[in-house]
């Protein structure tokens, strides 16, 4: 059941949401050409995959 407004005082509010924040996205390097790459992600300059050299 929700609680009403009334009941849910400024400081639940802004305590509860303290959590909301959102991390900014992290970047690696691509090994290949340098370029920042996400992870998990190919590179979007050469296609390269992988933070490390191929190991087969
Ligand atoms: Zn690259």
């Amino acid at each position: 059941m929700a609680v009403s407004p009334k009941k849910t005082t400024k400081r639940r509010k802004r305590n509860r949401r303290s959590h909301h924040a959102i991390s900014p996205i992290a970047y690696s390097k691509c090994v290949n050409c340098n370029a920042p790459v996400r992870s998990h992600n190919s590179c979007g300059e050469c296609g390269h995959y992988g933070e490390k050299a191929n190991r087969g």
